[in-house]
């Protein structure tokens, strides 16, 4: 029997593996911090037998709320990722799974590897509405990538100051790989020249679109922080290249473009539903921008079951936003709608699937359906 984590966002330390039914395991601190949730391992053992791996000191990880009716993912071909029973004490989380074949992965959430990302940024460059460029390096020597989305036929500067400019950020915490999920299934949409929904947005507006913030914590098997042991997200009010250059960057190209809407792509370890978080607490929210946050729920709600309002994050006060997260920072910054979308590691409780839980499919189709709550907004 054999336990292994190095490969790509692999994350798992073996405290013992004697016998099928009583493997130990702990998650590795993300690096130069105290975050630990992100979990990712490929267990080799002998198929059609039951097993029992238990992974301890939860009650310490970042999100203990996260555990309880927590099912953790499988794969035998990487591909389809189901889910499998678990069990959580209070500070052990209890995987009983008795695999097919002789080697299984497990994680905590379908991953969404390097090369995957790579492949994404790869296939969109290729549309003639699409150019990637690179903002910088990060701290371990990765491209920071952004893709430019606008109208092929729109190439002078002029004509896109005209146009609205949307900002769409995901991954700052790696761990969230729902978020790239979600971009993969928005810009597939976005790009197709026969749809509608993309051709009206892509005559409004200019999309700038980061579908990775932190490719070194996503390999490096990060739940939370980059390279450093970051928190990206509570980077915005003063980044630095020497800490969080993936900020410095965006915020900086963000001040050169301008934005008018902003989309920050997260994922929730506790709350099993999907919901946004606004604006409501930064200084310079006004009614307008209000107004505009609860259309793009209501369209949402309207489009989609996947999408609820009753279920989120305490509101902020009026004027108590903490200004060091993304969406509060550029809202309150361009004076412009942004908020944080935030996914479910579990399921969406309003419509389970004890099959396969929130999944890759689902964040798709969940971004794909946020283009038309966009286009709804924004007026022609
Ligand atoms: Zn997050």
């Amino acid at each position: 029997m054999k336990i292994t984590s190095n490969f790509d966002s692999g994350n798992i330390n073996v405290l013992a593996a004697d016998a099928p039914t009583d493997i130990k395991l702990s998650i590795r601190k993300d690096h130069q911090s105290d975050f630990y949730q992100w979990f990712h391992f490929k267990l080799e053992s002998v198929a059609m037998v039951e097993h029992k791996m238990s992974i301890v000191d939860l009650r310490a990880s970042a999100y203990p709320d996260g555990w309880k009716d927590y099912h953790a993912v499988a794969s035998y071909d990487r591909k389809v990722w189901f889910r499998v029973d678990c069990e959580f004490d209070g500070d052990t989380l209890t995987i009983n799974h008795t695999p097919e074949y002789s080697n299984t992965y497990y994680a905590y959430f379908a991953p969404y590897g390097y090369e995957r990302h790579l492949d994404l940024l790869a296939w969109a460059q290729t549309f003639n509405e699409c150019l990637q460029t690179n903002l910088g390096e990060t701290l371990d020597g990765r491209d920071l990538s952004l893709l430019k989305i606008s109208e092929a036929s729109d190439d002078s500067e002029a004509q896109q100051r005209e146009k609205k400019v949307v900002w769409i950020t995901a991954r700052q915490h790696p761990g969230e790989t729902m978020a790239e999920w979600l971009i993969e299934g928005l810009l597939e949409r976005l790009l197709d020249d026969e749809d509608g929904v993309a051709r009206s947005l892509l005559a409004k507006c200019v999309f700038y679109i980061v579908p990775n913030m932190n490719p070194d914590g996503s390999y490096r098997g990060h739940l939370r922080t980059n390279a450093a042991g970051i928190n990206l997200n509570r980077e915005w009010a003063t980044p630095s290249m020497e800490k969080s250059p993936e900020v410095y960057l965006v915020l900086n190209k963000m001040r050169e473009t301008g934005v008018d809407l902003y989309l920050d792509i997260h994922g929730d370890e506790a709350l099993p539903y999907n919901f946004i978080a606004g604006g409501e607490g930064n200084p310079n929210y006004s009614s307008e921008i209000a107004d505009l946050e609860d259309a793009f729920k209501r369209v949402l709600m309207q489009i989609t079951p996947e999408f609820q309002d009753t279920y989120g994050y305490p509101k902020d006060a009026p004027g108590q936003a903490n200004l060091t997260i993304a969406s509060n920072a550029v809202g309150n910054e361009f004076k412009c709608f942004a908020c944080t979308l935030e996914m479910p590691f579990k399921d969406n409780a309003n419509l389970p699937d004890h099959t396969f839980g929130w999944s890759p499919s689902r964040c798709k189709q969940l971004g794909e359906d946020l283009l038309i709550a966009m286009n709804t907004i924004t007026p022609v």
